[in-house]
């Protein structure tokens, strides 16, 4: 048989099925991805937006505070290079000297120190006890530098066994009218300021608040992430240096405290040797966008899927109906007895040929076969045994012709015609000769005396000739009343009529 039997779905259609919902799936896939990552950076742009707030809360408060201490300070050393109040009594002295002292907050001891270290006046009695507190760090920064101004100490815990709570102290140098060291203005504050003020602010569960001074070393941090963690030494801490290299701002980084990756904010306490860092849980900030991200991940997966799937019984049904179709017009094409295509099919191809011929000018052969005497077959041998005949008869046909173009169709009742493009007269005839003597040598049915014979008419257009279609098709009709009328089981060329 010849009509081309392509039963899969055509590529294109498939192609752009597939292309087409994969293009959606990729464009579902990078939406979503665009606007989790816009959502990330907005967490972290809240998160860093809400440090930063603590850092100016606490930058103002310790600076107000500091601020205090320094005026405390700087009273105590104006007061003591008075000269008018020498004569004044030793109570209404320690009145003006330590008049500021009492705003600040979580005091201690307020203490001037002689240029040995030793106490001369203390704020919390008239007659100060013998102590010498030389080797301090805030009284060796003073008396080494004379441009030292307000020196914050590193913490200390005070030599009596009174309490044992961490402090720092603040120092001014007291300096005589040329610049010569006379001694060492000191206030004392207890650290459980900073715990009273962090304490204060709110930053989740598993972040914290720190102040550190310049070189690195901690002052306070709530909640403390171990006991000990106070004058502890950080300058050496890779975050520490980058905080220090870049003064104010917002990092990630992995804590080498906890191990854990954290979000640190930090802001330089105004002109002070300070710094607060506040350092969030990375896991706690973007807890929320990852429970998020994770739902729409699932549910974008689900539809992906689900898209996917559809797609693909889309494809599978298509596929199915496209079969269907193609079976159906096939049984539409085909002749239901013989199997070879029917007379619609003939008539199209015939006039397809036919204008292929006219435009590359080459040959085109018709032959019109029809069975002898089948009238008389049909009469001996029942129309079961005719059917059966021209069923073998339409096989013998079909077998001989071989080439693509070639069409062997059943014109009607016991009359078959065989269409030869490229073909010519001489080339037609091989082919129409063994037709005829192929059915002639097919065996004899049971009760027959004669062999099944073939009439054959042929038909053929060629470069030159001047034949109509029509004309073509009453050529090899002619053809064949001839063969019928000269003996039949023969063939007649239409171009010897
Ligand atoms: P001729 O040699 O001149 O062709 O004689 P003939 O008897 O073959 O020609 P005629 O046209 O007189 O008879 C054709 C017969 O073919 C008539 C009909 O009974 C038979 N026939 C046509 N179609 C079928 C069919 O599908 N099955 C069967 N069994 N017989 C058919
Ligand atoms: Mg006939
Ligand atoms: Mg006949």
């Amino acid at each position: 048989m010849s009509q081309p039997r392509n039963r899969k779905l055509p590529v294109h259609s498939e192609l752009l099925l597939m292309v087409g919902s994969s293009l959606t799936v990729i464009l579902i896939v990078v939406i979503v991805t665009v606007l989790l990552s816009r959502e990330h950076a907005s967490t972290l742009q809240a998160a860093k937006r809400m440090a930063t707030n603590i850092t100016q809360l606490i930058n103002a408060d310790v600076l107000r505070n500091v601020e205090l201490y320094d005026l405390a300070l700087q009273g105590l050393i104006a007061a003591t290079s008075r000269k008018d109040l020498t004569q004044a009594p030793a109570a209404i002295q320690h009145l003006v000297q330590f008049d500021q002292s009492n705003a600040a907050p979580f005091k201690g001891e307020v203490l001037l120190l002689d240029a040995n270290g030793a106490v001369i006046a203390d704020s919390s009695t008239l007659r100060p006890t013998r102590r010498n507190f030389a080797e301090r760090d805030y009284f060796q920064a003073q008396k080494e530098d004379p441009q030292a101004g307000l020196f914050i100490s590193r913490p200390f815990k005070i030599r009596c066994d009174c309490d044992q709570v961490w402090r720092i102290a603040f120092s001014r140098r007291v300096s005589g009218p040329n610049g010569e060291f006379l001694g060492v203005a000191v206030a004392t504050m207890r650290l459980a300021y900073f715990d009273q003020l962090f304490n204060r602010l709110t930053i989740g569960n598993s972040g914290s608040v720190n102040l550190l001074n310049t070189q690195g070393i901690l002052l306070a941090q709530q909640p403390l992430l171990e006991s000990d963690m106070i004058d502890k030494d950080l300058s050496d801490r890779p975050n520490f240096k980058r905080i220090m290299r870049e003064g104010e701002g917002s990092f990630q980084a992995i804590s080498t405290l906890s191990g854990a990756k954290r979000l640190y904010t930090f802001t330089k306490v105004g002109e002070l040797p300070l710094i607060v860092v506040v350092a969030l849980s990375s896991e706690d900030v973007f807890a929320p966008w990852k429970r998020a991200a994770l739902l729409t991940s699932g549910a974008t997966g689900v539809l992906c899927i689900g898209l996917l799937w559809l797609t693909w019984m889309l494809r599978r049904e298509l596929r199915r109906r496209y079969r269907a179709e193609q079976v159906l017009s096939e049984l539409a094409a085909t002749d239901a007895l013989t199997g070879l295509p029917n007379r619609r099919i003939l008539d199209q191809r015939l006039q397809l040929e036919w204008d292929r011929a006219q435009r590359s000018t080459e040959p085109l052969t018709l032959l019109m076969i029809d069975v002898d005497h089948f009238k008389a077959f049909n009469d001996r041998h029942g129309h079961h045994g005719g059917d059966e005949a021209l069923r073998t008869v339409a096989q013998v046909i079909g077998s001989n012709i071989r080439r693509p173009a070639d069409l062997a169709a059943r014109y009607g009742g016991e009359e078959f015609a065989v269409v030869l493009p490229h073909t010519d007269v001489k080339g037609a005839w091989v082919i129409a000769e063994h037709i005829r003597s192929s059915v002639e040598r097919l065996p004899l049915v049971a009760g027959a005396e004669q062999p099944i014979t073939v009439s054959i008419g042929m038909s053929t257009w060629d470069k030159g000739s001047r034949l109509s279609l029509e004309a073509l098709l009453l050529g090899a009709d002619q053809a064949l009343y001839e063969a019928k009328h000269t003996g039949r089981n023969r063939i007649v060329d239409a171009g010897l009529l």
